[in-house]
């Protein structure tokens, strides 16, 4: 069983079939891009980006808005190849993929230009000079992409980096290639020079030759062992890079929280996407004063949603079959060790071998692979404690750092959690936005990643920050030019008491 499989070919490209995860019927077929191919399309991409970067933003901007025009004309079509591809509700398409692609080309296309501007910044010593701030194009960007999100996780970071006057070279996940393929026709259709972004399609293989092809820098997203492997190869070649990897968010619930939104706030972050999501909640931290009724609550809602494959549903199935095996792994290790399963816990017995049920947990402990691993699948293990001390200790001790959420009335309680967790993100009363809030630098901490996507540091991390500094007022000499004269090293020893041994120097300097 797998989504996508090997085709017996002789001689010529690899070449792989991807069937749908929820009739299995062959979608689609996809040929592996050779080394020498990747080589070739990152060439033409270094070809094609300086006349990019000249058109400046404007230009630019007009591209991105044409794509957006084409893709909320053509959205129900690309809602089709996405649910098709993913077994996805259409409703979840739309939020995830499409209006998330949406917002990405329109604020991009508006702000790019306004982060990206120059900065001149006062300088606090050096007076007599001027420092300007530049943001240049590092060049070609490879952006590698997972099956999870596959439209919007290759959109999002190919917006940002060509609004930063890049061109890339996106190589979306093999399991899901027909998003890639939309990407593609997006772009061409909004008459996107050509060159400026080129979606290779193919496996692992393709997406190690692109790390070692002479891109500028890799944005990747995806698992934490092939991270791994990515941050070593850029390591070696010594290029910049985003690791955007997995998560085991935890969400901690205070007693004074509003009980009935953040039981239905656990139920959306740990189902959505049916938990196939970096950011899903994956554990649970609930202090013992409210647990029986918030997990009530929760189980409640669990009961009540809908899995299904057609017309209006609420979980769909597992897009790869490997993560089944986790999952039930995962389940199986939680029971074998004393959990209770209050809800699901199995493979749908009607709808077929690729939906797993929504599943609550509890009586988990902390030596739990539920509570230490990412699942990334639908279940939401919830574990009493005693107090929101044990909740912190215990939501830190993991080795991921993704994103996180808390649930208070309380702004000042929520503030002083937020800063002891030890995470990339924290949402207050609700869970799994920040991806789609783009003025927020969008990380993970520990293994969940290195760098950040979105925001301003997102944006200005296609670039390269380029001080230029200027003397301001030409005197024909500066006074540690030559000749070294034993009265100048006196001067500097006066400079040095007086900037960092007065009041008043402290004060100027
Ligand atoms: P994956 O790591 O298996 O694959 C990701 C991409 O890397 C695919 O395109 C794959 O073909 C490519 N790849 C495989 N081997 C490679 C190599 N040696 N060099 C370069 N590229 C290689 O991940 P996946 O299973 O597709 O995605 C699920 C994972 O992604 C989960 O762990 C999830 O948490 C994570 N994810 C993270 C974020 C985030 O923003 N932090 C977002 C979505 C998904």
């Amino acid at each position: 069983m797998a989504i996508v499989e090997p085709i017996e070919s002789t001689g010529g490209a690899r070449r792989l079939r991807v069937s749908s995860p929820v009739t299995r019927e062959t979608i689609g077929e996809i040929a592996v891009t050779s080394p020498a191919e990747v080589r070739a399309a990152v060439q033409r991409a270094r070809a094609a980006q300086p006349a990019w970067a000249a058109a400046g933003f404007g230009e630019r901007a007009r591209v991105m808005r044409r794509a957006l025009k084409i893709l909320i004309r053509r959205q129900e079509e690309f809602i089709d190849v996405l649910v098709r591809e993913t077994g996805r509700s259409r409703m979840e398409t739309i939020m995830m993929e499409i209006f998330a692609s949406c917002d990405s080309l329109a604020y991009h296309a508006k702000h790019a230009e306004k982060i990206l501007a120059d900065q001149k910044k006062p300088l606090h010593l050096l007076r007599t000079k001027r420092l300007v701030i530049t943001y240049r194009p590092l060049g070609v960007i490879g952006v590698i992409t997972p099956w999870n999100g596959p439209f919007v996780l290759a959109l999002n970071p190919s917006v940002q980096a060509m609004m930063a006057g890049n061109a890339v070279v996106v190589k979306p996940s093999e399991v899901t290639p027909l998003a890639g393929r939309l990407l593609t026709e997006l772009f061409r259709e909004a008459a996107l020079p050509e060159g400026v972004l080129t979606v290779l399609e193919g496996d692992g293989e393709t997406g190690a030759a692109l790390v070692e092809a002479g891109v500028d820098k890799i944005s990747f997203t995806g698992s934490v062992r092939t991270g791994r492997k990515v941050g070593e190869a850029c390591g070696r070649n010594l290029i910049p890079c985003t690791l955007e990897l997995g998560g085991k968010d935890p969400m901690i619930v205070c007693a004074d929280a509003d009980l009935e939104r953040a039981a239905g706030g656990a139920v959306f972050g740990a189902f959505m996407n049916t938990g196939q999501y970096c950011c899903s909640t994956e554990r649970v931290y609930v202090v013992e004063p409210v647990a029986a009724e918030f997990t009530r609550r929760v189980v409640d809602k669990v009961r009540a949603l809908r899995q299904g494959k057609e017309g209006e549903f609420d979980l769909g199935p597992m897009i790869w079959p490997n993560q089944l095996d986790v999952i039930e792994s995962h389940v199986e290790d939680a029971r074998s060790k004393g959990a209770t399963v209050v809800t699901g816990g199995r493979r749908s017995p009607t709808l077929g071998n690729m939906f797993y049920e929504a599943t609550v947990l509890t009586d988990v402990t902390h030596d739990m692979r539920i509570m230490r691993e990412e699942t990334f699948g639908p279940i939401l293990p919830i574990l009493r404690v005693k107090d929101e001390e044990e909740a912190i200790r215990l939501a830190n001790d993991s080795t991921y750092g993704l994103s996180a959420n808390v649930w208070t009335r309380s702004d000042a309680r929520a503030m002083a959690l937020a800063r002891r967790l030890e995470s990339g993100s924290i949402c207050i009363n609700d869970a799994a936005v920040t991806y789609g809030a783009l003025e927020a630098p969008f990380g993970g901490r520990k293994a969940s990643g290195v760098g950040q996507v979105n925001g301003e540091t997102g944006l200005r991390g296609y670039c390269y920050a380029t001080p230029v500094i200027f003397d301001r007022f030409g005197p024909k000499e500066e006074q540690v030019w030559y000749p070294y004269t034993a009265a100048k090293g006196q001067l500097l020893q006066k400079i040095i008491k007086w900037v960092w041994g007065t009041p008043l120097g402290d004060l100027l300097g």
